[in-house]
């Protein structure tokens, strides 16, 4: 009998088309898949998928897994270090299990992100692909610079800023263009980096192959930083008609991270958020969905983003985000692929992952439900059958499924 593993059977959407493929079969074999198709040959373990769909594992591009979610993200940004790190571990095991095969981790303390991606990849921790970050870099007193971000000002500034980001580890870089929420005494809709500080870090980025995301919020920074030839608007919770048409024809993606607002505004001020963060939420919400619907209106390209780590948006809830899109106007396909083909590609992943295509790495799931006719079965976790990534089983819940599974890894 042949080595790796066989999903027989399955209703196929392979993140290309939408359109769910019957009685299919993908063979994985040393982590990747190695025939898509009817009637392949059996190997060594079979998970049996029929009435179930196999789609490429979800990819979350920004998460910030060094954070618990919890109201007190002041505290929790003073907590001792290594503390932090066993706390980030305990994320990335959730966030696989939920079937997140893939996280862009956008900001986290003292580099904990880029040594987790490294145990990650070891298999000392399980954990999803990680894509890191390192420091936000943001101006002096800008947002983030409470929990950790690294300040700089000035187009050099910036760029020795990016360049410590590159030389820690960092997969891609994040500029901070606007005020945030849950940073005390700055505003969302004011403009922070310049556009020439912007384009400093957008340059140092790119020149070392890395992509740049931006933390924009208000009009201007957004504007600014689709203008320094930033790879991706994170929140863009005020985007203009103009920008948005900017944005289309440049390719610029929208992460708009509902998650985040949506917890802030479901829980509260008694549940223990400051009367700052829940004030600041409330105010940009309806912004938010208005400049959501402008960005489609005007075709952006839009990825998914949770910014889990934020108070009440857990790890492991990460598919919540789908439902939030969906119901903002994305249609479901467009918001299925926003989280597996559109993903890959934001982040420069489009040859290795977001797609069920033979070569690519075997990072899939098997969900009991159609997902194209319900996006929210993504969002239950005993609707994910089984996870697989970079070829391993890592999580079935219906074992009797699987036969002649001897190792974990295939
Ligand atoms: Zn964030």
């Amino acid at each position: 009998m042949a080595a790796g593993m066989l999903l027989r059977g399955a209703t196929l959407l392979d993140g290309r088309r939408w359109e769910p493929q019957s009685d299919r079969d993908v063979v994985i074999e040393g982590g990747r898949i190695t025939a898509v198709g009817k009637g392949c040959s059996a190997a060594q373990t079979v998970l049996d998928c029929r009435g179930l769909t196999v789609m490429p594992g979800l990819i979350d591009c920004h998460v910030h897994l060094s954070v618990t979610g919890g109201p007190d993200f002041l505290r929790e940004a003073r907590d001792p270090l290594a503390f932090v790190a066993w706390r980030a571990a305990k994320h990335a095991r959730d966030t696989l299990q939920a079937g997140f095969t893939t996280v862009r981790s956008l900001g986290d303390r003292d580099y904990v992100t880029v040594h987790l991606r490294e145990a990650v990849a070891e298999g000392l921790v399980e954990g999803p692909r990680i894509v890191t970050a390192g420091l936000p870099i943001c101006m002096t007193g800008g947002h983030g610079w409470l929990f950790g971000s690294r300040e700089a000002d000035g187009a050099d500034g910036v760029r020795q800023a990016v360049r410590e980001q590159l030389k820690a580890g960092a997969d891609v870089i994040k500029l901070i263009a606007t005020g945030g929420v849950l940073t005390p005494g700055v505003q969302p809709g004011a403009p922070q980096l310049t556009r020439a500080e912007l384009e400093a870090g957008v340059e140092e980025a790119h020149k070392a192959g890395r992509r740049a995301a931006a933390h924009a919020q208000g009009a201007e920074g957004i504007r600014n930083a689709v203008l320094a030839g930033i790879d991706s608007i994170e929140h863009g919770f005020y985007l203009e008609e103009d920008t948005a048409s900017l944005m289309a024809t440049r390719g610029t993606y929208l992460v708009p991270t509902f998650s985040a607002l949506r917890n802030i505004l479901a829980h509260g001020t008694s549940a223990g958020l400051a009367e700052y963060v829940v004030q600041k939420a409330a105010t940009v919400s309806t912004a938010q969905v208005e400049s959501f619907q402008r960005a489609l209106a005007a075709g952006v390209r839009v990825a998914l983003g949770t910014d889990a780590g934020t108070p009440f948006n857990y790890h492991g809830a990460n598919a919540q985000e789908l439902g939030h899109m969906v119901e903002a106007g994305l249609p479901v396909a467009r918001a299925l692929a926003a989280a597996t083909s559109e993903a890959a590609t934001l982040l420069g992943l489009d040859h290795e992952i977001g797609t069920i295509d033979v070569g690519k790495a075997a990072d899939l799931i098997v969900v009991d439900g159609d997902p194209l006719a319900d996006v929210r079965i993504l969002a239950d976790q005993a609707r994910i059958v089984a996870v697989i990534a970079r070829g391993r089983l890592l999580r079935c819940t219906h074992p009797a499924r699987v036969t002649g599974l001897s190792g974990r890894s295939v």
